[in-house]
């Protein structure tokens, strides 16, 4: 919408440690932090940790 944000280069102070997302994390965004590594969300704090959602009593994803 705005050709000024594109001109501006916003703080990033980080990228999201999933590797798969690696999305630009600014300065002032809420993130989760995980030892030194930050992610930009819960479902890539999930991931970062391996974690998966399923159906209880039913290996199979929720997803
Ligand atoms: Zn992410």
């Amino acid at each position: 919408m705005s050709k000024v944000l594109d001109m501006v280069a916003p703080d990033v102070i980080d990228y999201c440690a999933n590797e798969e997302c690696g999305a630009e994390i600014y300065f002032g965004q809420p993130v989760t932090k995980i030892g030194n590594e930050l992610v930009c969300s819960g479902k890539c704090l999930i991931k970062k940790l391996g974690a998966v959602t399923v159906i209880a009593g039913r290996e199979v994803s929720a997803e």
